[in-house]
């Protein structure tokens, strides 16, 4: 059993700077949780503590109930898959997949049987007596994810591996992880700015900001149901779009009104925007929740198109409502929209959202 617990875990480099603040997490054995957020958030630090590579402030951490703070790296039983790879580059492939077995002193003939079975995961076999610079980015990547393997540790830890790889390669080693886990399920912490690969990687996600936790949820949850105003742009491509609107009680419905925008809301979304009426929240709406055309219940506004990004399966469209609110609309790829048109765009029953524009929290029902 390999379960990890983070106890207000905190980080401070010198005496200024706190870059993790009181994380909690607790991730089950076998679990994938992918920890994402901006750059200089702490999630780094965050993985590195749990190696063992940087010292821990204050807080625990434990593995498999075990606390760990003071243990050092390799009696920690974790394997830690870097971003450059860091292969020993004058060593063949079979060799650097070796070596850490050969430091242990583990028999010749378990380490080739532990190296071919992680060749055979990886498709490594053709490869293992080349050198790291003979092989593509995403091939060193296969063989740092190898070497772990073979090791057998209770954790594996990922400090943005595939940030090095192009898109298409980032996208393949994705599904690669993703199948090396359903085969070895081993628990993982997945650290990552992107947060498509985050949202496909993991079993939850973990959200973090300025060295503390956001959110912590299944992916689905935190886009349905972001915490707070943060974690509602980050998550999602393209990102929300938020529109400043004054809250407006009518005489049979509630509305949310901005320049050149009035949109009535559902029954449990009126519910929650009651306290604010007369005030303003922060509207947010995804892209792929604004349909192009009319709709009969109050949901639709006057746009005009001034960007049209063609995808080929998709059209994305920048448009400007009122006088100052720009908004993007996910619309399908056969639609007729060109620069300049004027649309209504209509936004999906039950899908605004609404947040405290003080506190960024979400107003909910
Ligand atoms: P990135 O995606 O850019 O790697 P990150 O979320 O992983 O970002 P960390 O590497 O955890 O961020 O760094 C968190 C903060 O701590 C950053 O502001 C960084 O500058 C700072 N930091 C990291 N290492 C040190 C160090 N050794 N000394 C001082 N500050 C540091």
């Amino acid at each position: 059993m390999a379960a990890i617990s983070l106890s207000k875990l905190n980080k401070h480099y010198g005496t200024l700077f706190h870059a993790v603040k009181d994380v909690d997490l607790e991730i089950a054995d076998k679990e994938f949780v992918a920890l994402v957020g901006p750059s200089g958030c702490g999630k780094s630090t965050t993985l590195r503590m749990i190696a063992g590579l940087e010292d821990v402030t204050s807080g625990e951490i434990r593995i498999g109930g075990q606390l760990v703070n003071h243990l050092p790296p390799r009696d920690r039983d974790v394997a830690m898959v870097f971003q450059n790879y860091a292969l020993y580059q004058h060593m063949s492939v079979y060799d650097n997949l070796a070596f850490g077995l050969r430091n242990k002193r583990v028999a010749e003939r378990e380490i080739k049987a532990a190296i071919d079975r992680a060749a055979d995961i990886l498709g490594l076999h053709e490869l293992l007596q080349r050198k790291p610079k003979q092989l593509s980015g995403g091939q060193q990547q296969r063989v740092a994810l190898g070497r772990c393997i073979v090791r057998n540790p209770r954790v594996f830890l990922f400090d943005e591996p595939l940030s090095n790889l192009d898109a298409k390669l980032r996208a393949r080693m994705r599904i690669e992880i993703k199948r090396l886990h359903a085969q070895i399920p081993t628990t993982s912490v997945f650290v990552t700015h992107d947060q498509i690969e985050a949202m496909t990687l993991g079993d939850r996600v973990v959200i973090m900001r300025d060295g503390r936790v956001q959110q912590i949820g299944t992916p689905l949850a935190v886009y349905e149901r972001p915490a707070n105003r943060f974690v509602a742009g980050f998550i999602g491509a393209p990102a929300m779009n938020f529109i400043d609107v004054t809250v407006r009680r009518g005489a049979d419905a509630m509305a949310v009104e901005a320049a050149g925008l009035r949109l009535t809301v559902t029954a449990a979304d009126a519910r929650a925007l009651a306290p604010h009426d007369g005030r303003q929240v922060v509207m947010g709406v995804r892209p792929e929740h604004l349909v192009l055309g009319d709709s009969a219940s109050g949901f639709s506004f006057d746009a005009r198109v001034e960007v049209v990004e063609q995808l080929g399966s998709e059209i994305l469209l920048e448009t400007r409502v009122g006088a100052d609110s720009l908004t993007v609309a996910r619309v399908p790829a056969e639609m007729k929209v060109a620069r300049g048109d004027q649309v209504r765009l209509s936004a999906q029953v039950g899908r605004l959202h609404f947040f405290d524009p003080e506190s960024e929290l979400p107003i909910s029902g």
